[in-house]
């Protein structure tokens, strides 16, 4: 039935019977007794009204605290229509709450900043991502001015400008921000903060990369084109002086071939496409291998002995053949004649260790912990005599990271320097580690 009507009706109903009692008293008892009656019902009605009426007027002062009265006649419906008003708002707040406790996670989670600003840039809210970009608190901040709290002149210009359209590129507290303001809302901004410091980064050592890479390969070309230009112009050159430049021609096409095959090595193991796929790595062939191409590599000119007692290791043959090789070719490539240069492959404490000690010229210690950079050298004529590309290190960083192993360097200037390479515990191949679980045991 419609609302309204059960509203009505009984209302109606019930002053109709009152105003019948009132007529039968008249009848019955005459018309003092009736009108009594009367006026006697109007003012109890009206005083059960004022009754609710204070009542809903308390519970409108304090809705939360305050029971909602149950109440009589068209009451009972009024307090009833308002009880779920209520129930409906309380869903309502809660379920905003939660809303907003879910946007603040994830804006919380987000790593670009965002800062809520009213129109004359003053802090209502800020995430986690823009306290740590900009400095800010939002506990401590909030109702400051954004210009006080971010002194940047750039930022000021950006603010006084107001070309909002583009992004500001701000450096600040040792990062490198993109930041812009979006006005939103009529009287509110937001400030959006991009951390580039990582992609700036990486944007930088790829053109150091390429600007490195055709610069070592630029050198050999020319010493290649200017003998071809000199073969070319002097068709009658003694078989001798021939000789010498053919010989250098070759050396400078192997070392940029060997630029060339670093290269795409560097490039192969930092691909995704690349996956490591471990295999057991036979140890004794691999140091036996490794020791024959360092006596061919020092002819004669060093001491080289092996000291190998660990267990084989889970990993890439290849990948670990290159880097262990590099660290002893770099070994004979920087001993000078007479040095020695000890290999060996022990258990350590920590997992497996591969070391490689060399009597050779030794490394200053500022140097030591940028080796592993692309083609940084210490001594760039020297690496360049001895056929170095700059980028075995890096080949080693790489291939350990692939092998959850670390390198770790000590070395004194002219003293020689130890190069280690520490495997994890797990990397020992299964079979291997009762073995060597026994050796320890009896040892
Ligand atoms: P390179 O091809 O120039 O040898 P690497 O990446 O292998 O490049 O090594 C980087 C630099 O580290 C070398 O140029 C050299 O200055 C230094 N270095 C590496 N190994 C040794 C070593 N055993 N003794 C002295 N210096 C070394």
């Amino acid at each position: 039935m419609n609302p309204q009507l059960l509203f009505w009706v009984p209302a109606v109903l019930r002053m109709s019977l009152m105003l019948l009692g009132a007529l039968v008293l008249w009848f019955m008892f005459g018309p003092v007794v009736g009108l009594g009656a009367g006026v006697l019902g109007a003012c109890l009605m009206i005083i059960v009204q004022l009754h609710y009426l204070y009542r809903l007027s308390r519970w409108l002062d304090n809705p939360d605290s305050e029971k909602l009265p149950d109440g009589w006649g068209a009451w009972t419906d009024i307090f009833s229509r308002l009880y779920r008003l209520r129930r409906d708002d309380e869903k309502n707040r809660t379920e905003l709450v939660e809303w907003l406790a879910r946007f603040r996670q994830a804006m919380s989670l987000l790593p670009d900043g965002v800062v809520i600003m009213d129109d004359v840039l003053f802090l209502e809210w800020c995430n986690p991502a823009a306290e740590r970009h900009l400095g800010l608190k939002n506990s401590r901040d909030k109702g400051m001015r954004v210009t006080n709290l971010i002194r940047s002149p750039d930022f000021m210009d950006y603010i006084i400008l107001g070309r909002y359209e583009h992004p500001l590129t701000l450096t600040l507290r040792e990062r490198k921000l993109f930041v812009q303001i979006i006005p939103f809302e009529n009287r509110r901004q937001i400030l959006v903060t991009h951390d580039v410091t990582e992609s700036e980064r990486i944007e930088m050592m790829r053109r150091d990369f390429i600007a490195n890479a055709s610069h070592e390969l630029r050198t050999p070309l020319t010493v290649i084109n200017g003998f071809l230009e000199i073969a070319s112009s002097q068709a009658n050159l003694d078989p001798p002086t021939r000789a010498a430049h053919l010989k250098l021609m070759t050396e400078q096409g192997h070392r940029m071939q060997n630029l060339v095959e670093d290269m795409l090595t560097l490039t192969r193991l930092e691909s995704i496409d690349y996956p490591l796929r471990p295999e057991r790595v036979a140890i004794g062939s691999l140091l036996d291998q490794i020791l024959e191409e360092a006596k061919a590599l020092s002819a004669g000119r060093h001491t080289i002995t092996v000291e190998a007692d660990g267990p084989d290791v889970r990993g890439s043959t290849d990948e670990l053949r290159s880097a262990f090789g590099n660290l002893v070719s770099n070994a004979v490539r920087y001993t000078p004649d007479g040095g020695s240069i000890t290999l060996s492959w022990r258990m350590g404490k920590n997992g497996p260790q591969f070391a490689v000690r060399d009597t050779g010229i030794g490394i200053q210690a500022e140097h030591i912990h940028r080796l592993t950079e692309r083609f940084y050298r210490v001594d760039k004529s020297r690496s360049r005599e001895t056929q170095g590309t700059g980028l075995g290190l890096a080949i080693v960083k790489h291939v350990l990271l692939r092998h959850d192993a670390v390198l770790s360097i000590e070395s004194k200037p002219e003293q020689g320097s130890t190069f280690i390479v520490t495997f994890p515990m797990s990397a020992v191949a299964p079979d291997a580690a009762a073995l060597s679980g026994d050796t320890l045991a009896t040892a």
